[in-house]
């Protein structure tokens, strides 16, 4: 990356979609700064999707005037004094520029108004750590106090602080994900730190939907997880997260390719492959990760399940009604997760193409029509003809309907004779 002067700046920043309406609106407002991702993409050269703004002053009150002049709405705020305005075609989140304190590591920082300098000195690394001025005759002025430009130019992912990853242990998980979506590295003194943090295990004390929010991420592309679970494992982030994950990064890719095949979740995929090897010592981390319940549910039964089908289906040949026995009940998680872990393709490949297809053209109503009393026999009837269909020992309606009653009448049979013994 070449050096960028601020007319460059200034130039890139005026091809930001929206910014036309944009600038002209911040006028008479406190300084304004773009932050964050935004300066990194445009200082690479890539379009950036966010605007995030930084307002030395009232966030709040620069929110709801902008949101007038741009005929929007202020949505949502928080403790940080950040605000989101929706306007047509345009999103843009602003907060106040501001200090932290770590009232203890892991904990969420108390947070108070600060000049830019001090804002940009509580982010996590220095290729986050810059900003640019949209106000005035500063528009293009590049603020970059700790070397982000020379760090992005040398694709270094580096630390502002020596205390940064005790502050905020979720930095380690924010590490892997810039240096595989960037292809860049830490820089050795940041990687010393990370290594020493994830030994203490300090990412023990984040609570887990914040743990969540970054490590998700991780796992969504296919292509970045092998390089970001590797280096998980090589610092120890996994034990630091819990001792019974373990990141392989063949499992975790392999079960996100998998997830495509069979219709799961990428990341889901790839975060029950995080816990297979020990689903029971994990469980109570995944609960604390508060995901949604079905989410929650599938991953921990694709964790426990994925190498129970992997085994049972590589016994042998299976019949096609017991392949679709074994794998009905499962989520699509935990198929992926049993073809990471060797389960024969074919098998899986039937079910998700053809078995969980097939249905029966009788239902309880013909059984009804026919004669059959309502009860669960009913039921247990449809089940067995559906499983001689998938097998090819029945075809069409006619036949489906002689053999669910001929089921009905064993079962009937059974039933008597258990009567009699009596
Ligand atoms: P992405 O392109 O992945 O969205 P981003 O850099 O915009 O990257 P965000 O998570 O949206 O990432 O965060 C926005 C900015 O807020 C970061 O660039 C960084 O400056 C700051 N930031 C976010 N999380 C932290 C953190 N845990 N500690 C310090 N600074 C943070």
């Amino acid at each position: 990356m070449r050096r960028v002067s601020t007319e460059d700046l200034r130039e890139r920043v005026r091809r930001i979609p929206g910014i036309e309406r944009l600038l002209p609106a911040l006028d008479g407002l406190p300084p304004v700064y773009l932050v964050g991702g935004a300066v990194r993409d445009l200082l690479l050269g890539e379009r950036s999707l966010d605007i995030d703004l930084a307002v030395e002053g009232d966030a709040r009150s620069a929110a709801r005037e902008l949101a007038r002049r741009l005929d929007g709405d202020v949505v949502g705020h928080d403790r940080f004094g950040t605000a989101t305005v929706h306007a047509p075609d345009l999103r843009v989140d602003l907060a106040m520029t501001r200090k932290e304190r770590y009232p203890r590591p892991g904990a969420l920082p108390e947070v108070e108004p600060a000049t830019l300098a001090e804002d940009l000195a509580r982010r996590d690394f220095s290729i986050n750590a810059m900003a640019i001025a949209l106000h005035g005759d500063e528009l293009g002025h590049l603020h970059d106090p700790f070397g982000g430009v020379r760090d992005l130019t040398a694709g270094i992912v580096r630390v502002l602080h020596e205390r940064s990853f005790v502050d905020d242990p979720t930095r380690l998980l924010r590490a892997l994900r810039y240096e595989t979506r960037l292809g860049f590295q830490l820089d050795p003194e940041t990687e010393r730190l990370a290594r020493e943090a994830a030994a203490r295990s300090l990412l023990r004390l984040v609570s887990g939907p914040r743990v969540r929010d970054e490590l998700l991420p991780l796992l969504e592309e296919i292509e970045l997880i092998p390089r970001a679970l590797r280096r998980m494992r090589e610092l120890g982030i996994d034990r630091s997260l819990h001792p019974a994950l373990t990141a392989d990064p063949q499992l975790a890719a392999d079960a996100a390719l998998a997830a495509n095949v069979v219709g799961a979740s990428r990341r889901l995929s790839a975060l029950a492959a995080l816990l297979a090897r020990d689903p029971e010592g994990a469980r109570e981390w995944l609960d604390e990760l508060a995901l949604r319940a079905p989410e929650r549910d599938a991953v921990e039964r694709a964790a426990r399940r994925g190498r129970q089908l992997a085994t049972l289906l590589g016994i042998g040949e299976l019949r096609p009604s017991q392949i679709y026995e074994l794998l009905a009940p499962e989520p699509p998680e935990a198929l992926a997760v049993a073809l990471a872990l060797g389960a024969p393709q074919r098998a899986i490949a039937d079910y998700v193409n053809r078995l969980r297809h097939v249905r029966l053209e009788i239902s309880g109503r013909d059984l009804v029509a026919a004669g059959v009393p309502e009860s669960p026999l009913i039921g247990q009837a449809l089940r067995a003809v559906l499983r001689m269909k998938l097998d090819g020992r029945v075809s069409g309606r006619d036949e489906e309907l002689a053999a669910a009653l001929a089921e009905v009448r064993l079962a009937e049979e059974a039933a008597g004779r258990g009567g009699d013994a009596k």
